[in-house]
């Protein structure tokens, strides 16, 4: 059976000289396993730290557009290899292909960010702050940065982290998810390939095990977490209480409302694809609709449930599917569930996509698309996140209403209306308790150089993913205050004895 090990420094590291532990690594198209990946544990970990504690000042020192040019190339390379990629990332993910070369794209997209990395680390200056002083900023480096990241994106969440932790000068250590790891492990190489240096960019295998090790690590300064938030929230706590900087991207129910002026025929188009795409399988999926007005959501579910039935269910390389299996056989089992709560609970379920199966793939891990109307706050089912191909309608009676909704709820990553007037619209993203806020847009995952960050139980710790806050969050300032007298005593920057705090008045 195919092994699937750590990258460390210049390659492979050594499967079987870890904790000796393996985990499947499943074929969701079929079911079954395709291969293993070694488990890491603390002597795995402390490989890839010395590595990266010998690697990282030399390349903290290396001018910026240096650095930036190994993005550049490391760009090219990923375009080079996005077939293979996507393959890959299909394969042990179950998306089709081509929404693995979309998780890919999205993050090279930050990747085009660092390539302009000496721009944005050009710091801050004031000349004349005091006589003969000047005062200015610098942005350096951590050091040593982890990233754990979920299943759901194995190439554009590494790259969002990664990319943005090495570009300006740090060592990055990625502990992939377990279910879907050689992606990862490619991206290292291709690192590698592009003229990274040995060490910087290293990938470690683990479950709970080896994110314990990174957590605990006295030589790691920052973590950046993606995932759900129960464990989010146990990264962030425990990160945190070791003195590290962390950032912890948790779980998310993202909501759309539709206004009665709402164009419903692309809301339909917008809303299958949001729901659906991916298996549901996105933090920043449309698992919620609320139709604003009764007649709002008689119309938009008659238009709804011819579309979500005309979807096509098919395996990742199946180039007409809308979407692929869920990722494993115990995922599949946890979303039909939520869909038996769901009518358990008095929800009326409308397309019931249970039971399904693909023939010649019966073992594989699909789930039919699914949708419920009359669903209600006060049920599980709608408070926690399904993270499958299952579509809640919670019928809204008016715009104050829809707008709480989302606000209250527990989780705040995503939202969306959709409509033609501009003044809710504008009301709407200015009340809304919710990170990330799209106005006819059903997936407002911001571009590179904006940043990426939930509210509420989807975010612990304050800064978000790339663009400028990411570069805050890999780097700490330092801030100089420069005296340089003209060495005449009662000249410019002659301070003469100062027992008193200095001020500038
Ligand atoms: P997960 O929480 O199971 O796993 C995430 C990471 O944590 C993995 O690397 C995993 O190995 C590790 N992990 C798992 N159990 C652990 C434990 N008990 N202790 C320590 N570490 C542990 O998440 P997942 O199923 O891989 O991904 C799906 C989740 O990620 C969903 O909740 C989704 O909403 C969320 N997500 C959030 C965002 C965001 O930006 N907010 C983006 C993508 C995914």
């Amino acid at each position: 059976m195919r092994q699937i090990d750590h990258h460390i420094a210049g390659g492979a590291g050594g499967a079987s000289a870890g904790s000796g532990r393996f985990g499947d690594v499943l074929d969701p198209n079929n079911g079954g396993v395709q291969a293993q990946v070694a488990l890491g544990d603390r002597a795995i970990l402390d490989r890839a730290v010395a590595a990266a504690k010998a690697a990282q000042p030399a390349w903290a020192a290396t001018n910026p557009q240096r650095r930036a040019r190994v993005m550049f190339e490391f760009k090219r390379l990923v375009e080079a290899n996005m077939n293979e990629l996507a393959e890959m990332l299909s394969s042990e993910h179950g998306k089709v292909i081509a929404d693995s070369k979309g998780d890919i794209q999205r993050g090279l997209e930050v990747i085009e960010f660092c390539c302009g990395i000496p721009h944005v680390l050009k710091g801050e200056y004031t000349q004349g702050a005091g006589p003969g002083i000047d005062v200015y900023s610098m942005r350096q480096p951590i050091g040593i940065g982890a990233g754990i990241t979920p299943f759901n994106f194995p190439a554009m969440i590494p790259l969002w982290m990664g990319g943005v932790a090495t570009a300006v000068g740090n060592a990055f250590i990625l502990k992939p998810s377990e279910r879907d790891p050689s992606v990862p492990v490619r991206l290292s190489e291709l690192f590698l390939e592009a003229g990274l240096p040995e060490g910087i960019f290293q990938t470690v295998h683990g479950d709970k095990e080896m994110v314990d090790a990174i957590l605990d690590h006295p030589d790691i300064g920052a973590i950046s977490f993606v995932g759900s938030s129960d464990i989010a929230h146990y990264v962030y706590n425990r990160g945190v209480a070791n003195g590290k900087r962390v950032q912890a991207m948790g779980g998310a129910k993202n909501h759309g409302i539709v206004m009665p002026d709402a164009d419903l025929d692309q809301v339909v188009n917008d809303l299958t694809g949001a729901a659906f795409g991916s298996a549901g399988e996105r933090c920043m999926a449309l698992p919620v609709v609320v139709p604003v007005g009764e007649d709002t959501a008689n119309r938009l579910r008659e238009k709804l449930v011819p579309a979500i039935e005309a979807l096509r269910v098919g395996v990742s390389t199946d180039a007409e599917a809308h979407y692929g299996p869920v990722v494993t056989q115990a995922h599949k089992e946890k979303v039909e569930g939520w869909i038996a709560k769901c009518a358990d609970e008095g929800a009326e379920l409308v397309v019931d996509g249970r039971g399904f199966t693909l023939q010649g793939h019966e073992k594989g891990f699909f789930v039919g698309p699914t949708l419920f109307d009359h669903v209600t706050p006060d049920m599980e089912s709608y408070k926690e996140e399904i993270f499958g191909p299952v579509l809640q309608i919670v019928r809204a009676p008016d715009f104050e209403t829809a707008l709480e909704l989302p606000s209250k709820h527990q989780y705040g990553n995503g939202v969306a209306i959709f409509t033609r007037n501009g003044h809710a619209a504008r009301e709407f993203a200015a009340r809304v308790q919710v990170g990330m806020v799209g106005i006819n847009v059903p997936i407002p995952v911001p571009v590179a150089y904006h940043s990426f960050g939930g509210w509420k139980r989807s975010a612990f710790g304050d800064t978000n993913q790339h663009g400028m806050e990411g570069v805050k969050f890999w780097t700490k300032v330092k801030t100089v205050t420069a005296r340089w007298p003209d060495g005449a005593a009662g000249g410019v920057g002659d301070a003469g004895n100062a027992f008193v705090i200095p001020t500038m008045g």
